[in-house]
């Protein structure tokens, strides 16, 4: 039945009365395209809107029959309005009511009327009132869906098939919320401090930065490849040669790896660069940025100056060049402790130039066997030959190597450790790299099941600085950037590059971590031409070769470049963050799944003969 214009211009016009009831499943916007859908979003109304006309569109939530009368909660982005149709009042609307299901997209009319008294719905933001409706339109039916919306144990690959399905969960919404609110924040930050926000190509050269790019053929010069940008970071510093000075961009960067829970092939960066900056300079410039986002989405007051440690620091701490600090338990040096021990693992770490750690996982000596089983197995894993460990219970040491142990240095690692009744004391004993890894993974791993990392309302901010420059790749067997070959040593140790110790070479480059989530990274880069063309030597990359991976480098670096630096933050990780989600894919509207694919698009997808053709290209390897 198709309702008459009248009584459908009524829905627009709050204050009229309502003269008939009417139901359509015809598209009825049609008659009133010229008009809005809607007096108001479905999370708006409240007691103080009572007796007023309105009109609201969306999705049915939920359907229930209640003898007759009609219950619907109609959903839109902002919300929830219950609906309720009374057959006796208006018997056309609540019929069609009742053929309505789940996700039927329809636009209603009706009265807004307080809820009675004892049924009305503290947890909905509308639940001291619902409309009842007049009018009914169907603005399109929905399919049974693949999957219930609400529901928890759906697959997560089902919901990506279906990702526009998935995307009306209010969590998504929620998401995608805290996203758009960051990179507006972060506009206006820039902006307000005299930033340009400038695009770089997406399809850029292949040349060796760090990550494995993805390429892209050329038709137009077959045989040849663009690589899509990993990174806009010879962009940003070709800008300062350009004399932008101050640039930021929300950059899409794609890197050619394996997917995991916090890391996805197509990523969206913060990137920034500034020329004439210190590293203290940069520091402050993403502390404000930083507050000022958390304040935004948290209501949080971040506090300036985050705190600092080396790179030497915090693997020497925590294990980790990211550190998790919402809780303690960090790595104790043991080495004077036991320099003379008759414990012989300890001492021939020690005496092949190693070291002893331990960490004191406090009220933890109920740990059961099969924990410590997982606690040795992960040791294993980062390269320990096992896990000594001390359970300390009934005022007793239990271990098998406490009898080794003389009483000096059982007083010195009590003191050292602060050992109490209840505690776990465990043990790393090998070169310095392994037994901080180990130690560090213990430690997170402990903290998980002891419950110390899941305070995700703390903002434990810290930047981590002094990097090494290079690091060795026994597989490839050559020297190795550890932030990309842009970064700068730091100036006091360019010396020890010239005399050819690249592994003690120290970089001007830092990170800043987020409750042991590394949230961004950065570097003051080289801007002279001879220092740029040492490093690419330094890195395997011989004068011809730096000719074709790098001239435009090069030879912008002639001509008058002036210092810079910069930074680059993980958008889709600082969304988690803030979201408080630990899947980065649900803070990405259409994410590939953890083997990158799309699942909904379905993509990668095999080519058209002809387009190989055209791309002078042919598959010799079939899956
Ligand atoms: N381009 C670097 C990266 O993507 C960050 C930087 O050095 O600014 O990790």
């Amino acid at each position: 039945m198709v309702a008459k214009a009248k009584e459908r211009r009524l829905t627009t016009e709050n204050t009229e009365e309502v003269t008939s009831a009417s139901v359509t499943s015809c598209p009825l916007w049609l008659i009133f395209q010229f008009m809005s859908y809607r007096t108001n979003h479905c999370g708006a109304l409240r007691k103080a809107d009572s007796g007023a006309r309105v009109t609201l569109c969306g999705w049915v939530d939920s359907r229930r029959d209640h003898g007759g009368v009609v219950f619907i909660d109609l959903r839109d982005r902002n919300g929830i309005t219950q609906v309720v149709f009374r057959p006796e009042e208006h018997s056309d609307a609540a019929s069609a009511a009742h053929g309505l299901r789940g996700e039927d997209v329809i636009q209603i009319s009706g009265v807004v009327t307080p809820r009675l008294a004892g049924t009305e719905n503290p947890k909905l933001a509308t639940g001291e009132i619902e409309v009842v409706a007049d009018a009914l339109a169907i603005l399109n039916k929905a399919d049974v869906l693949p999957f219930p919306l609400g529901e928890d144990s759906v697959s997560e690959d089902l919901r990506l098939e279906h990702r526009y399905l998935d995307l009306r969960r209010p969590e998504m919404v929620r998401n995608l919320t805290v996203r758009h609110k960051i990179t507006k924040a972060t506009r206006d930050y820039f902006d307000s401090q005299s930033f340009l926000e400038i695009e770089t190509p997406v399809l850029s050269k292949s040349t060796p930065e760090g990550a494995r790019e993805f390429l892209v053929p050329s038709r137009i010069f077959p045989g040849k490849f663009y690589a899509l940008s990993q990174s806009p970071q010879q962009y940003k510093q070709l800008l300062m040669v350009g004399g932008v000075e101050r640039y930021f961009q929300i950059a899409k960067c794609f890197r050619d790896e394996d997917p995991r829970a916090d890391r996805i092939t197509e990523l969206t960066q913060i990137d920034v660069e500034v020329s004439f900056v210190t590293e203290e300079e940069i520091f402050s410039l993403i502390e404000g940025l930083l507050a000022q986002i958390f304040h935004l989405v948290r209501d949080a007051e971040v506090s300036c100056p985050f705190p600092r440690l080396t790179y030497q620091g915090a693997m020497n701490r925590y294990g980790t060049d990211k550190p998790d600090r919402r809780f303690g338990m960090e790595l104790v040096a043991l080495d004077d402790t036991f320099r003379e021990s008759q414990f012989k693992v300890f001492r021939a770490a020690l005496d092949s130039g190693g070291v002893v750690k331990a960490i004191n996982a406090k009220g933890f000596a109920n740990i059961t066997t099969g924990q410590i089983e997982n606690l040795t197995e992960i040791a294993r894993q980062y390269g320990a030959r096992g896990l000594a460990f001390i359970k300390v219970e009934n005022g007793e040491w239990k271990s098998p190597i406490v009898k080794f142990f003389s009483d000096t240095e059982k007083k010195a690692l009590a003191s050292r450790l602060g050992i109490e009744e209840g505690d776990l004391i465990l043990f790393g004993a090998d070169q310095w790299e392994v037994v901080c890894s180990v130690l560090g993974r213990i430690r997170l791993r402990v903290a998980e099941i002891l419950g110390l990392n899941k305070d995700s309302s703390a903002l434990e901010f810290l930047w981590v600085m002094d990097f090494p420059l290079l690091t060795y790749s026994m597989e490839e067997q050559k020297w190795n950037a550890v932030h990309h070959p842009f970064t700068r040593p730091k100036g006091e140790d360019i010396h020890l590059l010239e005399a050819g110790e690249f592994g003690k070479v120290r970089a001007q480059a830092y990170d800043v971590v987020l409750n042991g989530v590394e949230i961004g990274g950065g570097s003051i880069r080289i801007h002279e031409r001879d220092l740029q063309a040492k490093m690419f030597e330094v890195l395997g990359i011989p004068p011809d070769k730096q000719q074709i991976l790098f001239p435009h480098l090069l030879k912008a670096f002639r001509f008058g470049s002036p210092p810079h630096g910069g930074i680059a933050l993980g958008v889709d990780r600082l969304v988690m963050l803030a979201a408080g989600t630990d899947n980065i894919r649900d803070v990405v509207a259409f994410p590939k799944n953890n083997r990158g694919e799309d699942l909904m698009m379905n993509s990668p997808s095999s080519p058209e003969p002809r387009q190989l053709r055209e791309l002078g290209l042919q598959i010799t390897r079939k899956p």
